[in-house]
């Protein structure tokens, strides 16, 4: 039963991540306005902040969501056949636990938003908003292109201090094959040949800049904020019916199950992203008719768009033994400090207590570790500083799209551990190689290449498992349901081989095919690859690159100023409102759509914000 501790706020945002989190920050800018935040999350652990300790908090029940999907046309080696979907779940979302890359995508992307009726997207409008929030970092090892970055904002974007040397090579890898060197995050991305650099991230003197340490720590000692953690909402309230269907609260559960509500004067805000937005409207009674009933959930408002059109980018890892090039895990676990080394998996031992009697060799290699990790600690510096996803091109296959670039190839400077493979990434090692033991081997020096089309048509959808909202909703990602998405994938991975056949120095060593795959396609080793043998890999073994979007997409479940169509007081801002993916990684669009939301909810309330960089 509902507790008797109800408030009322003047605006109520629901879930504090990469949107919520800006969103909430910048409206409590006027005092005036009350303004509750509701995450299920808390927050972020001290890991968090550490650029190379990522992976750490997936599939950990505190901070990530642990979602898994029906992966359609693709997933056919991965465990059970399906796609892990982590999310954020603690102050700062998924920027809490992404791998800190910052793109924007490609202007055509929201010229073509635009195109389609999202007034008020086009690369015009938005580019002030990217500049709002963007406080970049000087780096003389990127070109940047000045006029469309800022210096001043709160969120931390750099370049990882060192750079790491096999990421340079990615960089002249590219250039050598004819994708030039420049700033892909610059108003002009180099027409179809595309763009190459090493990565800006979203990282401040080396540690992580979520939304949450750039937006909302700073705005979390003001009286007019009520942040309210581990509040998992399960539902939108709503008064009246019909066209008079008006958002007036919101009704959650703390840890110990206790029912609350919270009733909004002025509106809910819903950014609980790509998954948990279109659950929570399906939850709430907003979405197709017939799917509601089917599962006990009383329809208020028949929005057959709802959850539908998801969108997600797909990579599929090329593996190389690199000897002198790649990083080695043995070098990451080093970085880390002391406790990355400890027993099961490292030689020191599992209990600190008995480091007293460690062999010379052993206290040498912890005094080493203790070293690496106070450098990076004190000065940012150091293998810890960046998610080790350190370059970057994109380019157009000339397969279509020719409004942005179709293609993004990602590169990983080390090759994870056999864990990580087997319960990140639900891939079993023993199945991808032939020899484990040595590709993964601790001191093996690896690098990964990572084809990834970012233009798929094909298209998922979110629906209801249950009417109980702690249910995970079913997640269909329906990869491949589009040919052309085949096509584009083997295209982007033919030419992520041509920058890796132009590889400076000694090069890199021979493609490490499955052996099933192998022996099916009669593929040996040093062969130039198939298409069919490509293809084949990619249905097996692509990777989610994590950037789910448009469940709630602009022109089919909000309008364009975000408000949900058919409802009063109740908007949506998070990655769902994209109307199609971009042409990149998601996170700073995301923020972008925080920035934006909270002007355009600013001026329908009167709020007074600080700055206001939209164009009327
Ligand atoms: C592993 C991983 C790596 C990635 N790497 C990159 C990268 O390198 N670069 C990049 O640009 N993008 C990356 N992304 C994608 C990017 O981070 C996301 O697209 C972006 O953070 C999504 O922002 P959002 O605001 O839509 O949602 P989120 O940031 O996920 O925020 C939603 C918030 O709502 C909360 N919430 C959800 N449901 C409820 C509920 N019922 N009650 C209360 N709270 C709720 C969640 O806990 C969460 O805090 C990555 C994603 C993942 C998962």
């Amino acid at each position: 039963m509902p507790d008797q501790l109800d408030r009322s706020f003047d605006i109520i945002i629901i879930g504090g991540g990469s949107a919520g989190a800006v969103i909430a920050a910048r409206l409590t800018e006027d005092p005036a306005v009350r303004v509750a935040l509701l995450e299920a999350g808390g927050p972020p652990p001290p890991e968090e902040l550490m650029p190379a300790a990522v992976s750490s908090l997936q599939l950990n029940p505190t901070t990530d969501w642990m979602y898994t999907a029906d992966a359609g046309g693709a997933g056919r080696g991965l465990t059970d056949g399906r796609m892990m979907v982590p999310r954020g779940k603690m102050l700062g979302g998924t920027s809490g636990l992404n791998y800190m890359a910052y793109v924007r995508g490609h202007p055509g992307d929201f010229d073509a938003w635009a195109d389609g009726g999202a007034t008020g997207w086009a690369y015009d409008d938005v580019l002030p908003y990217f500049k709002k929030s963007e406080g970049i970092q000087p780096s003389g090892d990127i070109v940047v292109d000045a006029d469309a970055h800022n210096t001043e904002g709160p969120l931390g974007v750099s370049v990882r201090t060192p750079v790491i040397g096999a990421a340079q090579q990615f960089v002249s890898a590219a250039a050598a094959a004819g994708i030039p060197t420049g700033d892909y995050n610059g108003r002009d991305r180099g027409g179809p040949d595309g763009v190459a650099s090493l990565f800006q991230t979203t990282t401040k003197d080396g540690k992580r800049s979520s939304t949450f340490h750039a937006f909302l720590e700073p705005a979390m000692g003001r009286d007019n904020l009520t942040v309210i953690t581990h509040a998992h909402v399960r539902r939108i309230l709503f008064d009246g019916g019909g066209d008079g269907l008006t958002a007036t609260g919101v009704e959650y559960h703390t840890a110990d199950g206790t029912i609350h509500t919270v009733t909004a004067t002025k509106e809910v805000v819903l950014s609980a992203g790509a998954i948990g937005s279109p659950h929570l409207l399906l939850l709430s009674g907003v979405g197709p008719r017939d799917e509601l009933s089917a599962v006990g959930v009383d329809c208020v408002h028949d929005l057959p768009d709802v959850g539908k059109h998801l969108k997600d980018h797909l990579h599929t890892g090329l593996f190389f033994p690199a000897p002198g090039v790649g990083v080695s895990m043995t070098e990451v676990a080093i970085s880390l400090g002391p406790d990355a080394l400890r027993a099961p998996a490292g030689p020191l031992p599992a209990d600190p207590a008995d480091d007293a009697d460690l062999p010379p060799e052993l206290a040498g290699l912890k005094a080493e570790a203790e070293r690496q990790l106070i450098e990076w600690a004190t000065t940012g510096t150091g293998l810890p500083s960046s998610s080790l996803y350190d370059a970057v091109a994109f380019f157009n296959t000339g397969l279509g799209d020719e409004h942005t670039h179709d293609a993004q190839v990602g590169f990983l400077v080390c090759g994870y551990t056999p864990e990580i493979w087997r319960v990140i990434f639900r891939m079993d090692p023993d199945e991808f190689f032939e020899d484990p033991a040595v590709a993964l081997a601790p001191d093996a020096e690896v690098v990964v290449v990572l084809p990834n089309p970012v233009q798929p048509r094909s298209e998922g959808e979110v629906t209801l498992a249950s009417a109980e909202p702690t249910d995970a909703p079913v997640i269909r990602l329906n990869y491949f349901d589009d040919p052309h998405d085949v096509a584009v994938m083997i295209a982007t991975m033919r030419r992520a081989l041509e920058i890796v056949d132009h590889w400076p120095g000694a090069g890199l060593g021979t493609m490490l095919v499955p052996p099933t795959l192998a022996a099916t396609h009669g593929h040996r080793s040093g062969d130039v690859p198939s298409d069919e043998l490509l293809e084949d890999l990619a249905r097996h073994y692509a990777l989610t690159v994590y950037h789910e979007t448009s469940t709630c997409r602009i022109g089919s479940v909000v309008d364009a100023d975000l408000r949900v169509r058919g409802t009063a007081n109740l908007r949506v801002a998070d990655a769902s409102v994209m109307p199609s993916v971009v042409s990149g990684n998601t996170n700073a669009a995301c923020i972008m759509i925080g920035e934006k939301a909270a002007e355009l909810i600013a001026a329908d309330h009167d709020v007074t914000l600080h700055e206001i960089v939209g164009r009327s």
